[in-house]
Order: structure tokens, then sequence, then C-alpha cells
């Protein structure tokens, strides 16, 4: 059991590995389902937690949907679009927040999460054409 649990784990943490971008887990379940049909969905979320919860991928909190997973753990920020729901990877812009929030509070092993919000430039270019016409 133990050794299924890991060759699961690993199949989903080498599908991360192989994408660029931000997903949800249903998104992730798709991908690894079109190859691997016999992995459950259940399967999925539960080792994207795992992943996440050991840093080897980063979960995203996102504030009106569905968490998102990476494989980018870099120290960066995210953009979303507004209109279509694009995510874009900016920054670092705060990477020394962490240290200044940690003195001014006391607070140990500080976190955060920003997430910035626009409108893109394709979806820019749309609300130009709309208001032409
Ligand atoms: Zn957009
Ligand atoms: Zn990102």
């Amino acid at each position: 059991m133990q050794r299924r649990n890991t060759k699961q784990r690993q199949i989903v943490l080498e599908n991360m590995q192989k994408r660029m971008g931000h997903f949800t887990a249903d998104e992730i379940y798709l991908q690894i389902h079109a190859k691997d049909p016999h992995i459950s969905r259940g399967t999925v979320y539960r080792n994207l937690q795992f992943l996440a919860d050991d840093q080897q991928i980063r979960r995203i909190k996102m504030p009106n949907s569905s968490d998102m997973y990476e494989r980018n753990l870099e120290d960066h920020d995210h953009m979303i679009c507004r209109m279509c729901g694009k995510i874009l990877d900016v920054g670092p812009i705060h990477s020394r927040v962490d240290q200044k929030v940690g003195k001014l509070s006391g607070y140990a092993d500080i976190q955060h999460t920003f997430l910035f919000s626009g409108i893109c430039p394709a979806c820019q270019k749309k609300l130009k054409k709309q208001k032409k016409q």
C-alpha cells in the first residue's frame, strides 16, 4: 500500500514538473487521467495536498475560486485578470516584506500571499474593440 502511494505521488509530481503555469486540482487530475485512467480524482487531490504541504510544489489560495498549484517555487506573487482569469507571475516584489513584518510583529516563520488583479493585455484589446463598435 505504501509503495503504491509513493508511485502515485511520483506520477502527480512528474506531471507538475512537466508544466509551467498555474492549475486547479481538477485540471491536474484531467491531465493525469488522460494518460493514466486508473488514477482517481481523490488520489490526485490528496497527493497535491501532500506535495504542497511538503513544499515540493506551491499552492496558491484564490479568493473566489479553487486553490491553484504550480511548480515554480521561487519567490513571486500573482496577477490575475479580472476578465478572463489569466494568471501571471510577477515579482519578486515583496521579498523583504516577510522580514520587515516579522520584526514589526515579533512573529516568526512569516508567510504571505499577495494577489494583484487587473485587466490583461488581450482583454484590454477586446475592450477597445467593443468600445469602437
Ligand atoms: Zn484577460
Ligand atoms: Zn506563480
